[in-house]
């Protein structure tokens, strides 16, 4: 049996100290998600590690992979590395990629897999196989309502540096 919240114990390294504002919309996301596909944690996982990164990886803005050793590990392109200039756009892309990769989060402490829709794809596409893959159409599809609702402090944060 499943629990809801708390989360797992979250620790963060990005350039900005932001851990509250990345941990607050981590609470509002997950229980939201957990409402929403009445679904509960799991005992899995028991560490969540968010960090920054200042280069893309294959092309990828975040990454989130689960370890073996019950630590989730989310790796996010972070634009103060990067030394971008924190305009509206470029703090709301960052709110966005947050937002999705913690669906991916809530997927991996819930165990739920994510959209199952029969679409047909080219399974020999890469992008396709991506695109389809019923845990990223689910982040997909969540990450642009989780950025408005629940990221505002995270795009708001920054904005004036
Ligand atoms: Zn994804």
């Amino acid at each position: 049996m499943g629990k809801a919240l708390p989360l797992p114990q979250v620790e963060c390294a990005f350039l900005l100290n932001i851990s509250h504002i990345v941990e607050e919309m981590l609470y509002n996301i997950v229980a939201d998600y957990c409402r929403r596909f009445n679904v509960s944690i799991t005992d899995e996982y028991d560490r969540i590690v968010f960090c920054g990164y200042d280069s893309f990886i294959h092309g990828d803005k975040g990454q989130t992979t689960m370890g073996a050793n019950g630590t989730i590990h989310v790796q996010i392109l972070d634009p103060w590395l990067l030394e971008l200039e924190a305009n509206p756009l470029v703090c709301q892309m960052f709110a966005t990629i947050m937002a999705h990769e913690m669906v991916h989060v809530a997927q991996a402490l819930t165990g739920r897999e994510g959209l199952k829709l029969r679409i047909p794809y080219d399974k020999n596409d890469a992008n396709e196989e991506y695109f389809f893959d019923p845990a990223e159409m689910e982040a997909y599809l969540l990450e642009n309502l989780y950025m408005s609702k629940y990221g505002t402090h995270l795009k708001e944060y920054g904005k004036d540096l």
